[in-house]
């Protein structure tokens, strides 16, 4: 993240002008916030290639953004960097000549595995909120640990627990939702453990999945024409792509089905996606379905599905080339490959996955108990400011309300 801070400081050294940060308002798409920044549609939106197209309505809401601003004319706009996932960020830049220009480029990030320790007063949920200040930490927490404990009865007063979990930094900021690796939690004298498997769900001390959510195949027969990449470096386009979904080549009219039970939070049409929908699951998923040519009589947002129930129809509508379905699937706003998670029955490891299993499950163990024994304290994460790193030696920093994203 350093260099990226440097690049900055230097922009603002050689051009007076300083950084600053906001917040992602939800509702806002990215035309509007062209609009609104008064900054060239045409530029930077209509007149770039399909695929960047489709990155804007990656854009997350609450996602921290910067824009650097030039001092002696602080309307002027010289650079913006806008994170889409957590490995690329979308890079507006005036050039040489004055002209907006648009790019897609990687975070520059860190990562780190941290841990603590807690003793429970209340509840894991109120107790990891109170000594921690994160709502996302208690979270990942929870959802971990739904399908297979009920802290409701078995909680007492004195009882521990240990976290392992992998957070982000961008700008030496934390950034994006905590990973959960792997925890314990002491119910009386017994401990439960739980561990995220390399196909990123739990897994108890035997090797059994513990996670209730299953996804099935949201539509029949098809072959899948392009997969899930987070960051790929185009060699003949010389840009950065991402495809956060898969897509399946299907015949239009091909019902859609859903990937799971849950509320439709979005149906309508978007510009990219063309007529889309977006249905939010229990644990924090959320599946998406793009390029529909028209949905299923009665779906509506606020409607409530079954898993396979259909709900839309294969088409081409939005920024596509033939029909298809881009399916999407998100875990607290974050990518992730449906074809990793997608399955049918909750899965017990045998044989080589077992082994392997086995092998994580030693390193973890090893390294919950000695934070349990020692009683690693939680370290306080340094909290989103709205900074100005400006030339001006009298410029002020003051304290952004939000949380960290
Ligand atoms: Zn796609």
């Amino acid at each position: 993240m350093k260099p990226l801070l440097l690049f900055f400081l230097l922009v603002s050294f050689l051009n007076a002008s300083h950084v600053e940060d906001f917040r992602w308002k939800s509702n806002e798409t990215y035309l509007m916030f062209l609009q609104r920044l008064g900054l060239p549609q045409k530029d930077l939106y209509y007149n770039l290639d399909k695929e960047d197209q489709k990155m804007t309505e990656e854009i997350r809401s609450g996602v921290n953004y910067q824009i650097v601003l030039d001092d002696k004319n602080p309307k002027q706009i010289e650079q913006i960097l806008i994170p889409m996932s957590d490995e690329l960020q979308i890079h507006i830049y005036k050039d040489k000549n004055g002209k907006y220009r648009f790019e897609t480029i990687p975070i520059i990030q860190s990562k780190e595995t941290k841990a603590f320790t807690l003793r429970i007063d209340h509840s894991p949920y109120y107790d990891i909120v109170k000594k921690t200040g994160s709502k996302k930490l208690a979270t990942i927490f929870m959802q971990a640990y739904k399908h297979s404990l009920d802290f409701k009865k078995g909680v007492r007063k004195g009882d521990r627990l240990a976290m392992l979990y992998e957070q982000k930094y961008r700008l030496s900021h934390p950034f994006s939702m905590p990973i959960l690796k792997a925890s314990v939690i002491e119910l009386g004298k017994k401990k439960h453990f739980l561990y995220l498997g390399d196909d990123e769900r739990y897994y108890d001390e035997r090797g059994k999945q513990v996670e209730g959510f299953l996804l099935r195949r949201p539509i029949r027969g098809a072959r899948i024409t392009s997969r899930f990449t987070r960051k790929r470096w185009h060699p003949v386009l010389h840009k950065y792509r991402a495809h956060l979904g898969v897509d399946f080549g299907a015949r239009s009219g091909t019902p859609i089905h859903a990937a799971g039970s849950g509320r439709i939070v979005f149906a309508g049409y978007t510009r990219g996606y063309g007529n889309l929908i977006k249905i939010r699951h229990q644990d924090g998923y959320l599946t998406l379905y793009a390029h529909q040519k028209k949905f299923r009589r009665g779906i509506r947002r606020g409607k409530y599905v079954k898993k396979g129930q259909v709900i839309g129809y294969v088409g081409s509508t939005g920024l596509s080339t033939g029909p298809h379905l881009h399916f999407g699937l998100y875990k607290n706003g974050r990518a992730i490959n449906p074809l990793r998670v997608v399955q049918v029955t909750v899965k017990q490891l045998r044989g080589k996955k077992l082994k392997a299993f086995k092998r994580l499950k030693k390193n973890y163990d090893e390294s919950l108990l000695l934070h349990l024994q020692n009683n690693t304290p939680y370290i306080k994460e340094p909290k989103f400011q709205r900074l100005c790193y400006c030339n001006n030696p009298t410029a002020k920093e003051s304290e952004d309300e939000s949380r960290n994203d």
